[in-house]
């Protein structure tokens, strides 16, 4: 009968990672490069901004909350961030945005090989769990292919690309494991770079290579693990993108939704064209998914209203079976570590995402109990299209 059905009706709303560092935080950063605090006092820094991070995020109402990120230097490079087997100075694989700015990888120098990571993100989650026992903490980790692109373009004598891609994916499996075994709520692989290739190579054969780098890895894991694990797909939340240009349904969104997960975490709230990419999520999704929409946009300093965040997810269930939507930010805060976005103008938007999909959740159910039985709506259906 539907009024069992509409009792399990729940959106899920996550958020992506990063929220940007607080002035104090900051401003320690610098004293301790400018040799005025030591690591110990900067490390007491970290602490409070995290402590004060997890505060904040539980006042929005979210379920699910991170640490903000406020230990990674970014996203992408934390796991070789000061490790004597990468080259910083030598310029690597280069991000060019929008806007001009550009964000450039280290290189794998050939020094001190195997490869290995000088540390995995297991260390952040055990300190945040530390820190708060009362709500699910996920943690976002760097994809595989996103590593791969600190090889250097022209090949190292004594260390085989392949060698690279072996160990990498060794300790690529490493880092979210540790991340699953600490307690981690969900693992987010973050692969900003499966968009980007598109741009860097159209013909999609990078994306290919990426998806099977990817693919290599995820069959490592049990499908109980898998469960637990996510992927998050954007074109860059920096202060600009790096290829929001790049068409999102052609090869991207087929390909990323072949992969063997069952939560995607898809940049939305920014996009145009979203009807074309909804029937594309439809036409693509699996028994099973749950495709967490971006509802809020990163870049915008606007706050959105929950009213507007409520239109949008009412707008996607129209395409997709309620019980595999799920609502997100477009991507993380400030990935990057030096974006100085307003903290309360962040917290707003992620308390706005909170309240919007409830309130569309709960128009929702509304809808669904009116209905009567001759409809037979199906949430758990997923030939159920559409609600409306
Ligand atoms: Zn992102």
């Amino acid at each position: 009968m539907i009024s069992n059905r509409i009792i399990d009706i729940n959106i899920p709303s996550e958020p992506i990672g990063s929220i940007p560092r607080p002035q104090y935080l900051l401003d320690a950063i610098r004293d301790y490069y400018d040799g005025k605090l030591n690591k110990d006092g900067l490390t007491e820094v970290y602490y409070q901004s995290v402590r004060d991070t997890i505060h904040d995020f539980i006042g929005t109402g979210s379920k699910v909350i991170t640490d903000g990120e406020q230990w990674k230097p970014n996203f992408i490079t934390y796991p070789i961030f000061g490790s004597n087997q990468v080259d910083p100075d030598q310029t690597g694989f280069t991000i060019p945005f929008q806007d001009g700015h550009v964000r450039r990888l280290p290189v794998l120098s050939g020094k001190n090989l195997p490869f290995k990571y000088k540390l995995y993100a297991s260390e952040y989650i055990k300190k945040a769990k530390a820190m708060c026992s009362t709500h699910a903490i996920k943690q976002p980790v760097i994809s595989v292919s996103a590593m791969s692109l600190i090889y250097p373009a022209n090949p190292l004598e004594k260390y085989s690309r392949d060698q690279f891609i072996e160990d990498m994916l060794n300790e690529v499996e490493k880092d979210i494991r540790g991340c699953l075994e600490a307690g981690a709520d969900t693992v987010q692989i973050d692969a900003t770079e499966a968009r980007l290739s598109l741009k860097l190579d159209p013909s999609g054969e990078l994306l290919k290579k990426f998806i099977n780098l990817n693919n290599r890895l995820l069959n490592r894991f049990s499908v109980t693990d898998l469960l637990r694990i996510g992927i998050h797909s954007c074109p860059g939340g920096d202060r600009c993108y790096h290829s929001a240009d790049v068409d999102y349904c052609r090869l991207l969104l087929p390909s990323l939704l072949k992969l063997r997960l069952s939560r995607f975490y898809l940049e939305f709230a920014a996009e145009k064209n979203k009807v074309a990419i909804l029937q594309c999520i439809k036409e693509n999704l699996k028994p099973g998914d749950i495709i967490f929409f971006g509802v809020i946009n990163v870049i915008d300093p606007r706050v959105e209203s929950p009213e507007e965040v409520r239109d949008l997810v009412l707008e996607i269930a129209k395409y997709i079976p309620i019980n595999q939507i799920g609502t997100c930010d477009d991507c993380g805060f400030s990935p990057f570590g030096d974006d100085i976005k307003s903290r309360d103008i962040v917290f707003q938007k992620i308390k706005n995402r909170i309240a919007g999909t409830k309130m569309a959740e709960d128009i929702l159910k509304q809808l669904l109990s009116k209905s009567d039985d001759e409809e037979d709506l199906d949430i758990n259906n997923n030939n159920s299209s559409s609600i409306f």
